[in-house]
């Protein structure tokens, strides 16, 4: 079930002060859910989240969860920036990026941030353009699809992430040999699933990898890191994952696999982004037309600039009208942005209470993957961010883009 939206009143108020379209965000939400997975996980001595940078790269929400102890998981020059800027250097940086640029393994030494290997040729690749550090993560994938139970969760096989097993062996070998002292092991196999089995499945694939790669070459194994991947209730009728649940499960998985192995100083790492902060970040949009042909439109002065997910993967959101919450679902919709793309639509077919032009649109669950995907399709402007606090109080932590900015990188007029 996707959370509930601020009340009708306390949006009114903010959209006084700040047009919409914006994303709004719940500060102690998110610091309560980073508090749930710390403590589902707190039986690990050295359990560390690493916030998944991309999933809402804005420094005051970064610093929100830095406060609250997270790490943050960059892959990109200007998402490591975003890290040091926010005051996270070293073991709290993991640099899980792929194709990645020399100048960025350059960047990410220099902050001495755990890089995560994506393929064997990087070995290479990184002594000749950064040095090869003592510590070091290598990012595995097992191929084939992956099952939990019967379904089938997604296919590492046609993923370019990641290297293959034999590929771990001789990383492994390679590294020892240019001093690496220590390992990590990481795979994200799953997007999106809020199946409680995922990260104990995924966890048993790398803690079999780890005993293997520590007993047949010696190698010293410092953190199994298992990404991101859990998902959140985007549709009315699904349930959210039950991290302590999970937690645990995870734990008796170690117990029996590494625990034996005398690994028991292991630390785990997770990158959850979408987990973390999805379900606490609404779209706050105004319906500024209604039109009547052969279907129902509301159109938005919000648009898939704004929120790509819907355009993009058919992704469902949903949608609430602030302040008709009582009221019957008797109408059936489109909602839609103003894009030259018919697929500029928030739902369709969605049956929702009457809405009135001027009444305020809450697309829900937009706090990861949000604003992030944004873009300048035609023409239109990045929205606001906005931070409410639980006292009510709100500041506006991004401000919308304006059109200069939108010509600010043209150089010939
Ligand atoms: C995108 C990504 C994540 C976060 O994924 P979520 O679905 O938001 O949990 C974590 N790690 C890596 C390497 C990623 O690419």
């Amino acid at each position: 079930m996707p959370r509930q939206a601020p009340s009708k009143e306390k949006l009114s108020e903010i959209i006084e002060k700040i047009p919409t379209p914006f994303h709004l965000y719940d500060a102690q939400g998110i610091r309560e859910n980073v508090r749930a997975l710390r403590s589902a996980f707190s039986w690990n001595k050295g359990f560390r989240e690493y916030f998944a940078v991309k999933a809402t790269p804005t420094p005051a929400i970064l610093r929100l969860l830095r406060d609250e102890g997270c790490g943050m998981d960059c892959a990109s020059f200007a998402e490591l920036k975003m890290a040091e800027l926010c005051g996270l250097t070293g073991e709290h940086i993991m640099f899980s990026s792929n194709v990645t640029p020399a100048s960025e393994y350059r960047l990410a030494r220099e902050l001495g941030a755990i890089i995560n290997l994506d393929d064997i040729s990087h070995v290479e690749f990184l002594r000749e353009s950064a040095g090869i550090p003592e510590q070091i993560c290598l990012r595995y994938n097992p191929g084939g699809e992956f099952k939990l139970g019967n379904s089938v969760m997604g296919s590492p096989g046609e993923a370019k992430f990641g290297m293959t097993r034999e590929q771990l062996d001789d990383a492994v070998k390679q590294l020892m040999q240019l001093g690496v002292k220590r390992f990590g092991l990481h795979a994200f196999l799953a997007s999106n699933t809020t199946e409680d089995s995922y990260y104990p499945t995924i966890a048993r694939v790398l803690f079999h990898a780890a005993r293997e790669l520590h007993e047949s070459h010696g190698a010293d194994i410092f953190m199994i890191n298992l990404s991101g991947g859990i998902g959140i209730p985007y549709l009315p009728d699904a349930r959210a994952a039950d991290v302590a649940w999970i937690g645990s499960a995870v734990r008796d998985a170690y117990d029996e696999i590494l625990t034996p192995a005398g690994m028991e100083d292991v630390r785990i790492a997770a990158e959850l982004g979408r987990y973390i902060t999805g379900s606490y970040g609404w779209l706050i949009a105004t319906a500024i037309h209604k039109k009547d042909i052969y279907r129902k439109y509301v159109g938005l002065d919000a648009c898939a600039a704004n929120l790509m997910r819907p355009a993009m993967y058919g992704a469902y959101h949903h949608i609430t009208i602030a302040g008709k919450g009582n009221a019957p679902l008797d109408h059936i919709y489109d909602i839609t942005g103003s894009l030259c793309e018919n697929n500029d639509k928030f739902a369709v077919d969605r049956a929702l209470p009457e809405i009135e032009i001027g009444d305020i649109v809450v697309i829900h669950d937009t706090g990861a993957h949000g604003h992030s995907m944004g873009y300048n399709y035609n023409g239109k402007l990045r929205s606001a961010e906005v931070l409410l606090e639980a006292d009510g109080s709100y500041k506006m932590i991004r401000r919308a883009e304006t059109i200069e900015d939108y010509f600010a990188t043209i150089r010939d007029f």
